[in-house]
């Protein structure tokens, strides 16, 4: 379930400079399809699009057959787990920030208990430090604290739909190495759309997408695009 389609996507933020010239590709359902290029080469305004940010312009994307444009946002967001380069917390404790976007908050009692398991699981892979600061509020976290707040969020949503936006590029290189790790365990079975910078990053995909000025340059396996060049 959760099988993504773009086809011949067109989009402009403004008329008069089009970002998306009819970008065509499926991410299978459970698989995990990377899309990498340049920088402003249109890469996270797919994910936009996906998660209904902006809607298309020509084209479609599908979710199961499903054009997205007929889904509300509310639905989407309930089937797609999003975990941003930046991720913003709020002002509060992080066990409030991990519980923060569950799919539904009032099925309560019996996913409480596989819940607080869950958190608990999750809390033991975290350094000693941080571990200390899961009750508290108002917290100073880095970088790759905040992703693995993110991550734990989307475990516990468990959404069919996965989207990295460059989740672990704005980390230090041993920190992204950790964070990695946690990703391929969470997108695994998982239909996962990773938008990346470098190839380096996105081995395992299934299939990379290579996104060059809003048109599709070239695609492939990481192999067949390293024997490429
Ligand atoms: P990438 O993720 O590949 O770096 P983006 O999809 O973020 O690229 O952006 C593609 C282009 O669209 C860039 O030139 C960027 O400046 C422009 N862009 C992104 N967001 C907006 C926006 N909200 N309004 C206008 N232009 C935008
Ligand atoms: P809500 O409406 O549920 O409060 P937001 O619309 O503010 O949520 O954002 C939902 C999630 O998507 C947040 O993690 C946020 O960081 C991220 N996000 C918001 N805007 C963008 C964007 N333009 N591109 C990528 N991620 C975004």
């Amino acid at each position: 379930k959760g099988a993504i389609a773009f086809k011949d996507v067109h989009f402009a933020y403004d008329a008069a400079r089009p970002i998306l010239k009819g970008i065509t590709f499926e991410v299978p359902a459970g698989k995990t399809v990377a899309v990498v290029g340049p920088s402003g080469a249109g890469k996270s305004t797919l994910s936009r699009l996906l998660y209904r940010f902006y809607d298309v312009q020509e084209g479609a994307i599908t979710i199961d057959g499903q054009d997205v444009r007929t889904v509300t946002q509310k639905s989407l967001r309930s089937v797609i787990g999003m975990v941003p380069q930046d991720t913003v917390l709020f002002n509060d404790t992080i066990a409030y920030n991990i519980r923060y976007g569950r799919v539904s908050a009032s099925e309560a009692e019996v996913e409480a208990a596989a819940e607080a398991a869950q958190i608990a699981e999750f809390i033991r892979t975290l350094p000693e430090g941080f571990q200390a600061m899961v009750g508290e509020r108002g917290l100073k976290l880095s970088g790759g604290e905040k992703q693995r707040v993110a991550i734990a969020r989307t475990i516990l949503k468990a959404p069919p739909i996965l989207i990295l936006d460059e989740a672990t590029s704005a980390l230090d290189t041993r920190t992204e190495q950790e964070i990695q790790s946690a990703l391929d365990v969470v997108s695994r079975n998982r239909t996962t759309l990773v938008i990346a910078h470098r190839l380096s990053t996105v081995i395992n995909a299934d299939e990379i997408i290579v996104l060059k000025d809003g048109v599709i340059a070239e695609r492939g396996t990481h192999g067949e695009l390293i024997d490429r060049d």
